[in-house]
């Protein structure tokens, strides 16, 4: 089994990743190990090919350790892919696509095709549950109206107004992980069943004087508030937001120094993106490309379709299976 330790810098990814025979084996090896699953139907022990794919001795079908994966359909050599994944999970402020051009050698519309198929990997974590004490707060992405050319602006967008701003939802357990999305409004009834499903009943949560927060109470929260109108942001020592602001500023930086841009569709991607970096900051670059890496294989098969219920039987899978399949890679992969 690779051991991936050993990826310590870009160099010895060029190196060990040295042609495209090297780069199907290592995918086929981290996939299935020794056995091979088909994806069409979940037959295992399928047989290799002389061709280097397989083929499934049950549904009859040819299939390649692509097959379902990011790198599906693919034109471009998989050592660029990997060479990007590496630069993607090891840069702590992320890599723009004007980079990955450079360093891959490949167009730039390449290299944004690449870039957000990577960051699509990273909204596939388990879910998160945060306990103990817990930040929240949000934030909004926009340009400030006072920096608009005058043709440009428009009125009434100050303090929460989504007119021309995005709001970002964000909460953090201290000391652990956080969980933040784009969310349509900054009101009480979006943001407390997101509270609720991340959140473990009886957590201690900690937020400024929002009125927004002031049902988490009756939610089944302990809430302690600063009043940042009143210029406080810490009281008795511990009862603060800096943790998540904390957060908001690592993320502002990364998207104006290194993105500059980020339309609003994408905007998830971003995040996830921050999060996941927030949230594996104590890992070295090796464990985050090796993580990666088993994200990439990880794709969508039989056995997910067995475990949805309304999937009865193997002759029920074909029809599903498409369905669902399209269904996960246009939120997983597009
Ligand atoms: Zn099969």
């Amino acid at each position: 089994m690779l051991d991936f330790t050993n990826f310590k810098s870009v160099i010895s990814v060029i190196n060990h990743f040295n042609s495209e025979d090297v780069c199907r084996q290592t995918l086929a090896e981290v996939r299935w190990g020794d056995d091979v699953v088909c994806p069409h139907c979940g037959q295992h022990h399928c047989v290799r090919r002389a061709d280097g794919r397989f083929r499934c001795n049950r549904c009859k079908h040819n299939f390649s350790c692509l097959t379902g994966t990011i790198f599906e359909n693919t034109k471009l050599p998989l050592q660029k892919w990997f060479i990007a994944m590496y630069l993607i999970s090891s840069h702590k402020k992320g890599v723009s696509s004007c980079q990955i051009m450079r360093d891959c050698e490949v167009t730039q519309k390449t290299s944004w095709f690449l870039l957000h198929k990577i960051r699509g990997l990273y909204g596939i974590t388990d879910e998160i549950a945060l306990d103990g004490e817990v930040e929240m707060d949000e934030m909004y992405l926009g340009g400030r109206e006072t920096n608009k050319h005058e043709s440009k602006k428009t009125e009434g967008t100050q303090g929460r107004s989504t007119k021309t701003k995005t709001p970002i939802f964000g909460m953090v357990q201290r000391g652990g992980n956080v969980v933040a999305m784009k969310v349509e409004d900054a009101k009480g009834a979006t943001l407390m069943p997101i509270v609720s499903q991340f959140v473990e009943s009886g957590a201690v949560t900690y937020t400024d004087e929002a009125s927004i927060y002031h049902k988490l109470s009756e939610n089944g929260y302990e809430h302690l508030f600063v009043n940042h109108s009143q210029r406080e942001y810490v009281r008795a020592n511990d009862i603060h937001t800096n943790g998540i602001e904390g957060f908001w500023a690592h993320f502002k930086r990364v998207i104006f120094s290194t993105y500059h841009m980020v339309s609003k569709d994408y905007l998830q991607r971003y995040i996830d993106e921050q999060v996941y970096r927030w949230n594996t900051r104590k890992w070295n670059a090796s464990q985050r490309f090796e993580d990666m890496f088993k994200k990439a294989c990880k794709v969508f098969d039989y056995t997910d379709v067995l475990s949805l219920s309304s999937v009865v039987s193997i002759e029920h899978f074909r029809e599903y299976r498409m369905m669902y399949y399209n269904l996960w890679k246009s939120t997983h992969c597009a």
